[in-house]
C-alpha cells in the first residue's frame, strides 16, 4: 500500500497504523472505503489539507494539500493488529517517506503504533517523546514538529475515547504551527 500525496512539496505527513481490509487494501488508496476515512477526510477538508468531495473511491474528486498521508505498516495485518515484526519490517518504507519530503514541517501520528514508528524512524529514545492525544513534540535538529492524535477508528470514535472535536483540535494545532513556520 503506497503513500498517497506528493512527497517533494508536502508540508504535513500523517501517519496511520495499517491499510484495513476491505478499505485501502481494496482501493489502493490510504483511509479510502475505511470507517476511519471519513473522519480524518472532513476534518483535513475543513483545515485546507485537502479539497473535493471525498466519496471513499480513488475517482472522487478529493485531492491533498501539500499533505501526505502513508502507514505505519504497509500491509492488512491479521486482526488488524500488527505484530512488531511488521512494524520493523515496514519501518524502512516509512524512514523513505520521511527522507523524501525536503519540506517536511509536521508530522500527525493517529495511535501510538505510528508515534512511535516515526521515533524509530528519527532515530529518537521511545522514552525521550511519550505518546498522548494532543501531546506535540519537535524532533531532531530541523525542527520537525510530530503532533499526537488517538488513531480515528471506528473503535476510539464509538467509544467516545476520540470525538470529533478532540480530532478537530489537533488538527487546528497543527495549521497554526504550519501557518506560523511558513516561509
Ligand atoms: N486505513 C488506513 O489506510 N490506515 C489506517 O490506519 C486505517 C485505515
Amino acid at each position: 500500500m503506497p503513500s498517497w500525496g506528493d512527497g517533494a512539496s508536502s508540508r504535513l505527513l500523517v501517519v496511520g497504523l495499517a491499510p484495513g481490509l476491505r478499505g485501502a487494501n481494496r482501493t489502493g488508496r490510504p483511509f479510502t472505503g475505511d470507517y476511519a476515512g471519513d473522519l480524518l477526510y472532513s476534518t483535513l477538508i475543513r483545515h485546507g489539507f485537502a479539497s473535493g468531495i471525498f466519496a471513499a473511491r480513488t475517482d472522487d474528486s478529493l485531492r491533498l494539500h501539500k499533505t501526505r498521508i502513508t502507514n505505519a505498516v504497509r500491509c492488512v495485518p491479521p486482526q488488524n493488529k500488527p505484530l512488531p515484526a511488521e512494524i520493523t519490517t515496514c519501518r524502512p518504507f516509512l524512514q523513505a517517506s520521511i527522507a523524501g519530503m525536503a519540506e517536511l514541517a509536521a508530522i500527525v501520528a493517529l495511535g501510538r503504533v505510528a508515534h512511535e514508528s516515526v521515533l524509530r524512524a528519527f532515530g529518537l529514545r521511545l522514552a525521550d517523546f511519550p505518546f498522548g492525544h494532543g501531546r506535540e513534540h519537535a524532533l531532531g535538529e530541523k525542527g520537525v514538529r510530530i503532533f499526537d492524535s488517538y488513531h480515528c477508528s471506528r473503535y476510539n470514535t464509538n467509544t467516545r475515547l476520540l470525538t470529533p472535536e478532540m480530532f478537530d483540535a489537533v488538527f487546528a494545532r497543527v495549521h497554526i504551527f504550519l501557518s506560523a513556520n511558513s516561509h
